[in-house]
């Protein structure tokens, strides 16, 4: 990419990016919004179930747990009382906070309960208890001791980051008294989630490829007129380049006409005569060739086609050449057409293969080497023209049967043209139902080869 495309086209790709910022933070506003009416959803759910579940079990579940806890509760305490250092009596705790809270998940049927109560609703019914101990106290008869008071750890604050906090229950028993957070985990929340917001994704995606597909045509219009532009002020200097060379020489011989040791020189001016004659012939084909193109633009171009035999035409065409070409170029020739016929419009068609002879000798150094071929293949009849000149490169086979497309060597004079030639060519070709292609290495030389159908 030129730096020129690169500064046009980045406020494009800073707006595409401004846009896609966007569409990922409403994506993820939409997200958290749908998991915290997720969580809302499953906790009330679940809190009328604790709800039901308490009219026939006031223990939620837990009758068993508890039972279980107030039975060690008196062993810790009878240990308690054996504790002396107070490194002793923290693992102490941490032990008794794991134990409590491995029973309280193990010895419960309140999940089971919640999953079915969920299964009945048809929510998921695939969840995981969490138990999160907030203090226990163990109530020694002789001093009251509270032996785990929890701090907010890390695991909670992970815990109610991903699962939903349900209810904090508090129990006391004979020797006990503990509050714990219970909290579910959902099996597949995520998938859930992003199940319910696969719509606004969707949504998202497509305003974002139409989008880009309304930013890709505009830009894409863009550039084609401003290349346009650029290839009608090349072609207008050209054309004047073209223009001034007869005109001068017209308007040089004119003076030469008037000078007196000229004017009893009857070779002289008939010389000069056939000069202004020439140059004048030229003049009015480069208008022609103008103001055809323009008649092209307007109307679809007619052709006036009959079915010739397209081996004597290009015979024809190949001997005119190789008179205008003289000794000047080393021309070969091979036809195998056997005699096959095609509607064609002999005059376009001439100039189309006179288009791509010119060209051949027009982009060769030294002596031009060129060679025309024609033969059939399947319902075709193929025409080669080959030189060995300076080539084209890759990129820039593509652009040159554009109109006014000529291959820049940062010097317009160098050779002269229009970019016009190929254009024709192609458009020639096309009119005739066939197509125009070139394979070119640069400074090796190119091949252009012309496709139309047979008719017999
Ligand atoms: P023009 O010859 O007036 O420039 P054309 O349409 O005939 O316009 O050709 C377009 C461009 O393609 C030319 O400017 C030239 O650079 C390139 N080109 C055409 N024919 C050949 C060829 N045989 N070898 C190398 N380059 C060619």
């Amino acid at each position: 990419m030129t730096m020129q495309k690169f500064k046009t086209l980045l406020p494009v790709f800073v707006a595409l990016a401004i846009f896609i910022v966007a569409q990922i933070y409403v994506v993820r506003q939409v997200w958290l919004q749908k998991d915290e009416v997720f969580a809302l959803r499953y906790r009330s759910v679940s809190k009328e179930a604790i709800q039901e579940m308490a009219a026939y079990d006031p223990y939620n579940g837990f009758k068993k747990a508890y039972y279980i806890i107030d039975d060690i509760s008196q062993l810790y305490i009878q240990k308690s009382r054996a504790l002396v250092k107070s490194e002793d009596s923290a693992l102490f705790a941490q032990d008794i906070r794991e134990n409590f809270t491995k029973i309280l998940v193990e010895d419960q049927l309140l999940s089971e309960y919640l999953s079915k109560y969920f299964e009945k609703l048809g929510l998921e019914k695939k969840i995981k208890p969490l138990i999160y101990v907030n203090y226990i106290d163990l109530i020694d008869i002789q001093e009251n001791i509270r032996v785990y008071k929890a701090p907010l750890s890390e695991l909670k604050k992970q815990q109610s980051d991903q699962s939903i906090l349900v209810y904090t229950f508090k129990s006391e028993g004979n020797n006990y008294i503990i509050s714990f957070d219970y909290y579910i985990d959902i099996a597949n929340k995520e998938k859930i989630i992003f199940r319910e917001l696969s719509l606004t994704l969707l949504l998202s995606i497509l305003s974002f490829v139409i989008i880009s597909a309304i930013y890709i045509a505009t830009m894409k219009s863009y550039l084609e007129e401003k290349r346009l532009s650029s290839l009608k002020t090349d072609f207008i200097n050209n054309m004047t380049h073209e223009l001034k060379t007869p005109l001068s020489t017209i308007t040089v011989a004119g003076k030469t006409l008037k000078h007196e040791s000229v004017i009893d020189d009857k070779k002289k001016i008939i010389e000069t005569a056939n000069l202004i004659g020439k140059q004048s012939v030229h003049l009015n084909e480069l208008i022609n060739l103008i103001l055809e193109i323009s008649m092209w633009e307007r109307t679809q171009f007619q052709l006036d086609k009959k079915k010739i035999s397209v081996e004597e035409l290009i015979k024809d065409i190949s001997d005119n050449f190789k008179n205008g070409c003289g000794k000047e170029c080393n021309f070969n020739e091979e036809y195998n057409l056997n005699g096959a016929i095609a509607d064609v419009d002999i005059l376009y068609f001439t100039t189309m293969i006179n288009n791509l002879l010119n060209n051949a000798i027009k982009y060769s150094k030294n002596t031009p080497e060129v060679k025309l071929e024609a033969y059939t293949e399947d319902d075709d009849i193929i025409i080669k023209v080959e030189d060995k000149g300076i080539g084209i490169s890759r990129s820039e086979q593509k652009n040159i049967f554009d109109k006014f497309y000529r291959v820049s060597t940062g010097n317009i004079h160098q050779s002269k043209g229009l970019g016009l030639g190929l254009y024709y060519v192609k458009k020639i070709a096309e009119a005739h139902g066939g197509s125009v292609g070139v394979s070119s290495k640069k400074g090796k030389g190119s091949v252009f080869i012309v496709s139309i159908p047979k008719t017999i």
